[in-house]
This record gives C-alpha cells, sequence and structure tokens, in this order.
C-alpha cells in the first residue's frame, strides 16, 4: 500500500477508468478529473470504491484556473497529489486538406496543452515533497498515421514534454514517464461490426484489441514509489503494432 494522492485526468470512462482503478488498486486515493458529470458520477459505482477512497471532480483540463482550483480543493480535503496520470484526450481524425484550424486547436488543447496546466498545478508540491509520479498518456500514433496530423503532432508533443520534465525534475524525486496504447477497447468500439473489429485486429502482431487493464497495469508500474530509477521513457502497450506501424 503506498497510499498516495493520485490524480486521473479523463478517468471517468475507458482507460483512465481502468487506471483509476489499478492506482486504487495499489493502495492509493485517487482523484478522478472530468468534465463529464454523468460519468463521474457513476465512478463509485463502477470501481466499487467509496468515497473516502475515490471522488470525481468536474474539471475541463484546457482551464488552467479550473485545474488550480481543484488542486487546491484536493489539497484540502486529502493531500496534495503525489502522482498524476495525465490520460484526457481525443481525436479528431481528418486528413490535412479538410482538417480545420479548430480541429487543430481542439486535439492540441486536449491532449497536450492540457498535460502542460496539470503538471504545471501539481508540479510545485511534488517538488517540496521530494516525490511525486508523472505518467502521460501518449498514443502509438505518434509515430504518424494518416488522417492524424493533429492527434500524431499532440501525441508527439506529449512525448517530447515528458521526456524534458524528467530530465528537470529528476534531482527532486520526481519520475516522468510515457505510454504508448495501441487499439484499446473503448466505449467507442461498442459502435463496431463483427467485421471492421476482424480488420482492427488483423492490423496487431498479437491480433488482439488492448484492454483498459492492459494501460493501467503500465501505469501502475510508472506510478509506483519503488520505481525510482525510471524516467524520460516512452513504453508502448500495443500488441507490437509499433513494431511495423500499419494503417487502419
Ligand atoms: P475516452 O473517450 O473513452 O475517455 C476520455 C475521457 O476523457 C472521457 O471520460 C472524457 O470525458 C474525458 N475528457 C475529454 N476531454 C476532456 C477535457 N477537456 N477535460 C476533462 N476530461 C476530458 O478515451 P480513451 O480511449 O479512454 O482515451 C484515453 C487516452 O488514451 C487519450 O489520451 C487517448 O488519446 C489515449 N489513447 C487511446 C487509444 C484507444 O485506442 N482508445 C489509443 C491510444 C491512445
Amino acid at each position: 500500500m503506498s497510499g498516495h494522492v493520485a490524480v486521473v485526468t479523463g478517468g471517468a470512462q475507458g482507460i483512465g477508468l481502468g487506471i483509476a482503478g489499478a492506482l486504487l488498486a495499489a493502495g492509493n486515493r485517487v482523484a478522478v478529473w472530468d468534465r463529464d458529470p454523468e460519468a463521474l458520477a457513476r465512478l463509485g459505482e463502477a470501481l466499487g470504491a467509496g468515497a473516502d477512497r475515490l471522488i470525481g471532480q468536474e474539471v475541463d483540463v484546457t482551464d488552467g484556473p479550473g485545474i488550480l482550483a481543484a488542486t487546491a480543493a484536493l489539497a484540502e480535503r486529502w493531500a496534495a497529489p503525489a502522482i498524476l496520470v495525465n490520460n484526457a484526450g481525443l481525436s479528431r481524425d481528418k486528413r490535412l486538406v479538410n482538417l480545420t484550424e479548430a480541429d487543430w486547436d481542439l486535439v492540441l488543447d486536449v491532449n497536450l496543452k492540457s498535460q502542460f496546466l496539470c503538471c504545471k498545478a501539481v508540479v510545485p508540491a511534488m517538488i517540496a515533497a521530494g516525490f511525486g509520479r508523472i505518467v502521460n498518456i501518449a498514443s502509438r500514433a505518434w509515430l504518424g498515421g494518416f488522417g492524424q496530423a493533429n492527434y500524431a503532432a499532440s501525441k508527439g508533443g506529449v512525448v517530447s514534454l515528458t521526456r524534458t520534465l524528467a530530465i528537470e525534475l529528476a534531482r527532486k524525486g520526481i519520475t516522468a514517464n510515457a505510454i504508448a496504447p495501441g487499439i484499446v477497447e473503448t466505449p467507442l468500439m461498442r459502435g463496431y461490426t463483427e467485421e471492421q473489429r476482424a480488420r482492427l485486429e488483423r492490423t496487431v502482431p498479437m491480433e488482439r484489441i488492448g484492454q483498459p487493464d492492459d494501460i493501467a497495469r503500465a501505469v501502475a508500474f510508472f506510478a509506483a514509489p519503488e520505481n525510482s530509477y525510471v524516467t524520460g521513457q516512452l513504453l508502448y502497450v500495443c500488441g507490437g503494432r509499433s513494431l511495423s506501424s500499419p494503417s487502419v
């Protein structure tokens, strides 16, 4: 039981929900920052934890003042977070000729700027404590993907941000690592036909779609206090899909 306070952004569903569950199982108290109040309301039931160990805070991770307010409220309630998992993200896939400036700004703001803003809010207390674990969710797509100029660029930015944080914070007892998931089963995929699913599976060397728990276990490794000598790394959790970079 590490008993730290952890923040998981975008943790009300999908991969983030799995991450929140893994950090709870490791003995942490978890605050989920998400902008979806209905999904936040189902959090306790979804993870089988009470408000003494799991809370949802309605936060838009592109809203700097809102993030600072949530950080202060969390510190007041429990303690300043020692673990930050920057997971919130979205995609607006279109090929370059159709991509609008609004599509670009939205994806860069939610996927990349949010990670900067959340780090800005929580890192000062980590430095003061001499301990911190930052885990940023990137994507295998940072390698580049058809119709993904904005998404790939945002996730490439996540990799660079993580490496820089690792260098700056190494002497402060704070590690920063990133995870590059491949294709992961999330609510979005429930609308897929069997044929679409099979086609996707064939693009993965292991021939299966990843589950949120696959990503969550990797996050738990980086977030564990004993894993103090691994920083600035990008871990692919993608069933081997990064090895051939196929198009969907
Ligand atoms: P999801 O859509 O299932 O969940 C994302 C969560 O983030 C939602 O709860 C949503 O409300 C929240 N969110 C979105 N914008 C937000 C904002 N501005 N402020 C606060 N919360 C916000 O997505 P997912 O598939 O679980 O993806 C999680 C992360 O994993 C993302 O960063 C995504 O890019 C990355 N990823 C996903 C896959 C995949 O196949 N699912 C693959 C590679 C990387």
